[in-house]
């Protein structure tokens, strides 16, 4: 296939009338108090993300409407109504306020993808309680120290994990007052000092006025990813939903019958705001698989799941293209018709690996753990040009900043007016789902602005288009022989060569050049990592880049360490290239 530098939208893609279309009209007329609009409010005027999601669909047309489809491999597959799931929530809230659980007090769920995860998340979110989920594949430590950071009260989690992490630090975890647990096997529980859930939601009615919550008031706690050090504990609020709903709207372009799929774990935040409240929000049947990736699988599921809108990560795209696309084609995806990706950037192979074997473009989006849901991004609007992640969303003001000086406190920058400069990635402060603090360090949330625009860390450039380009972290950048070079660059040169299916570039200290350029890949199945291999890869990044940007150091690594959410953790590459501290690896797939 040619592989043009834009990608066009065609009438396949656009089958369905888009929700955004002209996208400089929308962002004219777009102001956050009409996107409220669209929302109900608690009859006391208050909002509340849990009431948005769930009761006001339960209360009309939508209430015998599949909300939340659970599929697992020996298992068959459960779906909860709109109504249904309304009663369950209101269980689950009726629990809280008998154990004592008020508004504000803070509730952690450490479980896979099970249903009691998603009632109790949207349940305490309706009973006022401040949610956190965790990934259940971390290990004790991690836990009591979330737990511990947000002074958790409660905890929801099955009688495995407890018995297997949390039991034996119980004692350092002095503010956790009631534990839930769910019987993985069914039937009850009976660890001392717990609850058996089942037998509380049972006892429970399945009536209840959601708690009036004000937009300001605090909803979820989520943990960033840990890829430049250690996470932080992000503070959301109940009026993040408007966003929530705004963004499933231009980004994903969600419609009432759609079948979507988000592949995010909620233990991170894409798996909270898009696998949870955002689909809900729009009234579709979302999709849950409780299990871990598998491409047969996946392929199977988007098949016979009949998804109509895909939202993944580039970890998983990048395991997909790994697998080969002959697995692809064994399937058909007939009713697939947006595919979106965030988390990393998407390397333009990628976003072609969805227009060669799925039928579609991938379209890649930008947010973080402090804006709460989607900024930037590439929507059914606009052309795409792979390898950009696309342009700001109704709503959003981004722009690209200078900083004045090094290292200022409070930090003052300056917006960069000209095209193609590569700076800080701002956005002007002040939407809805924008955090309202790091956890028990102010100093690190008043770091993150200067003036009216929130510094998120990363560098980017835009084109003359208004699209933006990414360029790497902050702290990632290598500044080699004088020149500025960013990991993303060189790392999608060398996903180019048919062999790599991964790669990791760091910055290695250099006696001459200050930081020589090294990657690290993985390979595709079917190659063998040795010299002639290396060789060619060199050659082609060297071709692809020049030789002051391309590698001089490639090594092979079997996978690179990433985040369990996905992300490949180039800050554990140079420390174990430098034989340094490793810092906190609590996130480190694999690891705890
Ligand atoms: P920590 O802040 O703990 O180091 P993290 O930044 O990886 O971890 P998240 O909030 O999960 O935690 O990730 C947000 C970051 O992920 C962004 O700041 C950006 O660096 C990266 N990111 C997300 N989406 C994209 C994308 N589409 N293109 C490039 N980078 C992206
Ligand atoms: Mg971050």
């Amino acid at each position: 296939m040619e592989r043009p530098e834009v990608i066009r939208k065609t009438a396949h893609d656009l089958r369905v009338p888009p929700n955004l279309s002209d996208y400089d009209a929308e962002c004219r007329a777009f102001s956050w108090d009409v996107a409220r609009q669209a929302l109900q409010g608690l009859p006391g005027g208050g909002l509340n993300i849990g009431f948005e999601a769930v009761d006001r669909h339960a209360a009309g047309a939508l209430r015998d409407h599949v909300a939340l489809r659970f599929v697992a491999r020996n298992a068959p597959a459960l779906d909860l109504s709109y109504g249904e799931l309304a009663r369950q929530t209101n269980r689950f809230a009726n629990v809280l306020k008998g154990l004592g659980v008020v508004k504000g007090d803070r509730l952690f769920v450490l479980a896979g993808r099970i249903p009691e995860l998603y009632v109790a998340v949207l349940g305490a979110l309706k009973n006022g309680t401040v949610v956190t989920p965790m990934f259940s594949a971390f290990g004790p430590e991690p836990i009591a120290t979330r737990i511990n950071i947000g002074a958790g009260q409660v905890l929801v989690t099955t009688d495995r994990l407890y018995q297997r992490k949390v039991k034996q630090l119980r004692a350092k975890m002095p503010t956790l007052r009631h534990v839930l647990l769910v019987a993985e096997e069914g039937g009850t529980t009976n660890e001392p000092d717990t609850h058996d859930l089942a037998t509380l939601m049972r006892a429970a009615s399945d009536q209840f006025s959601t708690v009036a919550t004000d937009p300001e008031d605090s909803a979820l706690l989520h943990f960033t990813s840990g890829t430049t050090g250690t996470p932080k504990g992000a503070i959301h609020v109940h009026g993040a939903v408007v966003t929530h709903h705004a963004t499933g709207r231009y980004a994903l372009d969600l419609h009432p019958d759609d079948r979507y799929w988000c592949t995010a774990d909620p233990g991170w935040v894409t798996g909270t705001s898009y696998g949870i409240i955002a689909p809900l929000l729009h009234g579709v049947t979302s999709l849950i698989d409780r299990e871990e990736f598998d491409a047969e699988r996946w392929y199977g599921l988007l098949e016979s799941e009949r998804i109509s809108v895909w939202y993944t990560a580039p970890t998983a795209i990048r395991m997909l293209m790994k697998s080969g696309a002959e697995l692809a084609r064994q399937h058909s995806y007939p009713a697939l018709r947006f595919v979106a990706s965030v988390g990393e950037p998407l390397n333009p192979e990628a976003v072609w690996w969805g227009k060669e074997v799925l039928g579609l473009p991938i379209h890649d989006n930008w947010w973080q753990t402090e804006t709460g849901g989607i900024m930037i991004a590439n929507t059914p609007a606009l052309a795409i040009k792979p390898g950009s992640m696309g342009r700001p969303l109704p709503g959003i003001e981004a722009c690209i900043v200078e900083h004045l000086e090094a290292e200022g406190e409070p930090p003052r920058v300056r917006v960069v007016e000209r095209p193609d400069v590569e700076g800080e990635l701002a956005l002007k402060a002040g939407w809805p789902s924008m955090f309202r603090g790091y956890l028990n360090n102010e100093a690190r949330f008043r770091k993150c602005f200067a003036g009216e625009w929130y510094l998120t860390g990363d560098l980017a450039r835009v084109d003359a288009d208004g699209y933006y380009w990414f360029v790497g972290r902050t702290d990632d950048v290598i500044k080699s022989a004088g020149h500025l070079i960013g990991p993303f660059e060189v790392e999608s040169a060398l996903m180019e060569h048919p062999a790599v299916a991964e790669a990791g570039v760091i910055g290695k200290p250099d006696p001459v050049a200050g930081e020589v350029v090294k990657a690290f890949v993985s390979l595709k199945d079917g190659f063998k990592p040795d010299e002639v291999l290396r060789l060619d890869i060199l050659g082609h990044a060297r071709k692809r880049l020049g030789a002051a940007v391309a590698p001089k150091e490639i090594a092979f690594l079997p996978v690179l360490p990433r985040t369990r959410s996905g992300k490949i953790m180039r800050r554990l590459l140079k420390a174990r290239e430098l034989g340094l501290p490793e810092g906190d690896t609590s996130t480190l797939e694999g690891g705890a």
